[in-house]
Parts: structure tokens; sequence; C-alpha cells
């Protein structure tokens, strides 16, 4: 009997565009679908797009037997051989291209293209874009903006791990939503209620005393029941929590490092993305930090109508963002000590004046991307807040056993991906950040 061993080796006949400089002149293959394909009467130029880049390949008679025919069309996978070539660029940068020797053709579609994705961006309005995804996330822009995501995750992760972070995994089905309020969706366990995770929150806390300091990057669900350009029913969640913090802006000190690493891997290694969707990539030297006692006494000198006093509204965030960027050219914006009233029951208040806390949200361009600050260790502290707020303890026997078996003093954050993407890159609108968005009235594709 013949046997093979595999041994994790990939064989592969294709060489990546990163290469082609090394292999000027040379014949060389890649396989990618057509993206394009413009005819020039006497040659035409044909646009294969690949994992990350769109190349360039140009078909002409005179350069070898091959003859391209009508089997050549839009969205087929293919494998495309030629001679590297260096192409005239205006701005006189560095682009190679492919003289084609060979097409061979490794599927068809079988139907014309619902939306035009072979332009620079994806020309239809928002509701068209996402019925489509399949197909609009092939479109070049569409797909740098995940993979600028892609980046955005990764600087978080690769930080926190270079600080002794731990990454976990929580339950998304559990006996409780943690934020609570009205946002939490039901779901029926096999006769019993349960909630889908609104945060990560009991559970990372509960991780502190196990690993000291844990990081999570994965989906929550909110039951927003309202149609808002920055709210979505499933987004990703970047949560740390730590444990042994002396004051919860060590908190906020990890947070601007993670946003620092974060904003230099994507200068770094997404170049080409950033290119494609002219991003606007802050520089962090230091955040500045206002109390929120502070920043309320702006907003109501500046702005008319403020009815909120235990929260900003977008139009206060909108002019906190515009302050800090004019007093400190800052795009970031820490607001500090959260009325105890607006902020979840675990966390910590101010021992200064407890009608405050020790917490913070972060805002970026204007809007919150971040809230976070040092929860209650103590148990006893634990429970009578609880009971003031009018909750059962005994609902929450196994959260509690954190506290009632020795937690360290600690904090932590979370931050939405999908929010952060959005500011980066500009949009008015959280969908374009998430690739399939879940609102009011979408749960499809
Ligand atoms: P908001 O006041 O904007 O509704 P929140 O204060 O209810 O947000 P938190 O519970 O503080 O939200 O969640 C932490 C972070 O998660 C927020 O700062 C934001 O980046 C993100 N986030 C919260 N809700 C949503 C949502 N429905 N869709 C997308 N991101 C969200
Ligand atoms: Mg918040």
């Amino acid at each position: 009997m013949d046997t093979e061993r595999i041994d994790g080796t990939i064989h592969t006949d294709i060489t990546p565009y990163s290469e082609f400089r090394n292999h000027l002149d040379q014949e060389v293959s890649i396989k990618g679908a057509i993206h394009n394909i413009r005819d020039m009467s006497d040659f035409a130029f044909v646009l294969v797009r690949t994992a990350r880049e769109v190349i360039q390949c140009v078909y002409s008679p005179e350069f070898s037997e091959y003859r391209m025919g009508p089997e050549v069309k839009e969205q087929c996978s293919a494998k495309v051989t030629g001679k590297v070539v260096k192409s005239e660029t205006r701005d006189g940068s560095e682009r190679y291209e492919l003289q084609i020797h060979n097409i061979e053709i490794l599927s068809t579609p079988v139907d014309i293209m619902p939306v035009v994705i072979s332009k620079k961006k994806v020309m239809a309005d928002l509701a068209v874009n996402l019925d489509n995804r399949p197909v609009t996330l092939r479109n070049p822009s569409e797909r740098a903006i995940f993979k600028i995501q892609e980046g955005i995750q990764r600087g978080f992760r690769e930080y926190l791990t270079s600080q002794g972070f731990t990454e976990i995994h929580t339950p998304k089905i559990n006996f409780a939503g943690a934020e609570g309020g009205t946002t939490v969706f039901r779901l029926d366990y096999f006769g019993k209620t349960v909630f889908l995770a609104q945060s990560p929150q009991l559970y990372k806390q509960t991780l502190v005393p196990v690993f000291e300091r844990v990081f999570e990057i994965g989906p929550v669900f909110r039951a927003e029941k309202h149609d808002t350009s920055r709210h979505l029913n499933e987004y990703v969640s970047m949560d740390f929590e730590m444990g042994f913090i002396d004051s919860f802006t060590d908190i906020m000190n990890m947070e601007t490092g993670v946003l620092k690493n974060i904003m230099e891997l994507l200068k770094k290694e997404y170049a080409p993305e950033i290119e494609i969707l002219h991003a606007d990539i802050p520089q962090i030297d230091s955040i500045p930090a206002i109390r929120f006692k502070d920043a309320k006494a702006l907003t109501m000198k500046k702005l008319k109508g403020i009815t909120d006093m235990h929260d900003f509204d977008p139009s206060e965030e909108e002019f906190l963002g515009k302050w800090a960027k004019k007093e400190y050219g800052s795009d970031f914006l820490f607001v500090t000590h959260y009325p105890s009233s607006d902020r979840p029951f675990y966390t910590m208040d101010d021992p200064e004046d407890p009608e405050y806390t020790l917490s913070f949200d972060l805002i970026f361009r204007g809007v919150e991307i971040t809230s976070g600050g040092q929860r209650i260790h103590d148990y006893n502290e634990q429970v009578a807040k609880m009971q003031r707020l009018g909750m059962n303890p005994e609902e929450f026997t196994t959260y509690l056993m954190l506290h009632k078996y020795g937690a360290p003093p600690h904090g932590g954050l979370g931050l939405g991906l999908e929010r952060l993407t959005m500011h980066l890159l500009g949009f008015k609108n959280v969908r374009y950040a998430s690739m399939f968005p879940r609102d009011i009235n979408r749960v499809t594709p």
C-alpha cells in the first residue's frame, strides 16, 4: 500500500508580489481572481486580485504564443504566468507588472456580478453594499478596512502579550448579563432563560486571581433597540483586566501603550491599506485626561439643551473631541471620575467623593471608544453596593466567589473594535467597519 507523508511543508509554484523585485525579467506565476480586464484593442490590461494586492498584468500577442480568449473573464480564478517587468508610475514609485505568457482558468463564475467591485470603491449605497457583502468585500477598498482591523487586533494582542497578559475566552451564554440595562438578549436554553454576554466583565475579573493580567478579543451582544450610526447588536470587544494596580491610572497608561503600539504597527505593516483608504493614523505621545465634572462644565457652557448630568450625549462627546484637538493637539481624550449613578455595579466609588467613581471613558475624534476603571475587590463592599442598587447578591454567587476568596485591587477596560476602526478611517457609520453587521433591521448576510 502506498502512503504519503505529510510534514507541514507547503509546496508552491506561486511568487508573491513582494518577491517580484528579485525576479526582474524572469518568468513567475501568480494565482488570483481576474479583477478587471481593460481592452486597449491591440493589447489588454488584466488586473489580478491576489490575497493583498491587485497586480497589473499585460496581455499582448507580442509576449508569447498564448492567445487570450473569451473564457478569461472577470471573477474567474486563474493562474497567470508571465515575465516580471517594471511598470511606469506617474509618481516614480517602484511597481512591477507581468507580461502574460499564459492564463490557466481554475474556476468560472456562472453569473454576472450584482454590484461592480472592480472600481476603486464600491459605487453603491450602504444597504446595497451590505446586502451583497459576499462580493462587495472583495473590492480592494472594502478589504483594506478589514485588513486594518486585523492590524488593530494584532497591535492589541501583541502589546498585551508583551506585558505579561494571558489571552482568554469567556462564555457567551450566561446566567446574567453584565452591563445591566435593557440591552440584553434573552435565549431559550433547554427551557431555561439565559442571556447572551453583553461583555466578558464578570469572567475576566474572575480570572484576575488566576493569571493576574488577562485579555480577550471576542464578540459581545447588545440588544440596542434603536437604529444609530454608532451601535451594532453584535460587536467585537477588546477587553483587558489587570490585578495589583495602584490606581486606575495604571489602566489608562496601559491603554495608551496599547494604542501607541497599534498605530505604530499600522504605519509599519499596513502601508498599502493606509494608502488605499487615505487613513489618517494619529501620532500618540501622551493623552490628556479631564475629570467628568470639569468636562461637563465645559459642555454646559458651550452647548444648549444639555439635560443629562450623569453622562454625555453624542453632541457633547463631539464637542470634547474638538476641544482636546484644539487645546492639546490630541485626537484622544480621557474623561475620568464618572458619576456613580452612570456606572455598573462592579465599579469602585471614589473614596474621596463616593458620588463619583474611579472610572474613565476614552473619547477618540469625538466619540466614546472605551469605558474602563477600577473594580470593587472587597466582598462586603461589593455585596453592599449590589444591595444598594436593588440587586440580589444570591443571584451572583459564583461571581462573588472572586471577592469572597480574595481578589487583588484590579481594573480594566473594554474597547470597541468597530468603533475604533470607524473613527480611525473617518466613517460616518459603524456598519462600514463590520464585515457582516447585525443591527435592528439586519441579520443577513
Ligand atoms: P454608548 O454609550 O456609546 O452606547 P456604552 O457606554 O453603552 O456605549 P460600554 O458598555 O461602555 O458601552 O462598552 C465599551 C465600549 O464598547 C464602548 O466604548 C464602545 O467602543 C463599544 N460599544 C458599546 N456598545 C456598542 C455597540 N452597540 N456597538 C458597537 N460598539 C459598542
Ligand atoms: Mg461606556
